[in-house]
């Protein structure tokens, strides 16, 4: 069989029971990467579903449940793909929630539940995943921010902030890694056809459609194969950029 670009590496795809991270699993499962499927206690049933698409591949399948924003449950999940794996590779911190509010009316609770899944879980996640790649001396993190992070949105402070966080976060990181051949990178979806873009009213959808050069909505098979790129050799001369996969809003 030929020599697929990601055999042999092992990922950690968080929030990947559907949507984007589920995209993202499949396509790193279908270039050779044996794949951990991390959510919340609610998606694990789909995450086993998910897993059986990847073993139906010829890679593992693993489902590791857990809260990215806490530390002990992250850690823990580290630990049992060292076990179970030998080695961690990629990590691609997708999970991620909104909760949109007018800033006027916007709570501490909006605020503070997705300033800690965007930009708290990205950072856990990512010093967890550390401690293996340090000592391999190798990996590659990608990071899922959003356009949102680079523009800004009304009735998104919340989000904006967190995935500007995630953005310079990145950044800071692959200047702290790089000499260890460690890479990380972020990828911005624009507006992309999942459950978050399904609650648009139609009216809002019209909106959004004239900001986008290319007059559509992406596909969720559009962000994986940027981030499938991005975890491999391919791309091992970059590092601490941001990949807009927008249609063209961010230009
Ligand atoms: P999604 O379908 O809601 O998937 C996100 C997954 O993360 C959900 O299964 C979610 O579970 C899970 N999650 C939430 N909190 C978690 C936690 N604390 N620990 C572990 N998992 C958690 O969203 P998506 O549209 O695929 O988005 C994936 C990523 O892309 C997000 O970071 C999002 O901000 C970003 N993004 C999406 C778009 C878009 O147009 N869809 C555009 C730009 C950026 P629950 O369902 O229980 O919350």
């Amino acid at each position: 069989m030929k020599d697929l670009p990601l055999q042999t590496k092992t990922a950690l795809v968080t929030g990947a029971r559907r949507g984007l991270g589920k995209a993202i699993a499949l396509r790193l499962a279908r270039s050779g990467a044996d794949v951990v499927l991390n959510d919340i206690a609610a998606g694990q049933e789909e995450c086993e579903g998910v897993a059986e698409e990847i073993r139906a591949l010829g890679r593992k399948g693993l489902v590791a449940t857990a809260d990215v924003c806490a530390a002990d449950q992250i850690n823990e999940v580290m630990e049992k793909i060292v076990s179970e794996c030998g080695r961690l590779d990629i990590l691609v911190n997708n999970a991620g929630i909104t909760r949109d509010m007018l800033l006027a009316r916007m709570t501490e609770e909006q605020w503070d539940s997705v300033l800690n899944v965007n930009l708290k879980g990205t950072f856990l996640c990512t010093r967890a995943a550390l401690k293996t790649m340090l000592k391999q001396r190798s990996g590659s993190i990608i990071n899922i921010a959003s356009v949102v992070g680079l523009m800004g949105n009304a009735g998104q402070a919340n989000y904006a902030a967190s995935k500007g966080g995630v953005i310079a976060f990145t950044k800071a990181v692959a200047k702290e890694v790089a000499s260890r051949n460690i890479r990380v990178n972020a990828v911005a979806p624009g507006f992309i056809i999942s459950p978050m873009t399904d609650k648009l009213s139609e009216e809002a959808r019209r909106r959004l459609l004239c900001l986008i050069p290319l007059a559509r909505l992406g596909k969720p098979e559009e962000v994986a194969e940027v981030v499938n790129f991005l975890a491999g050799d391919a791309s091992a001369y970059i590092t601490g950029q941001v990949v807009n996969v927008d249609g063209g809003m961010v230009m």
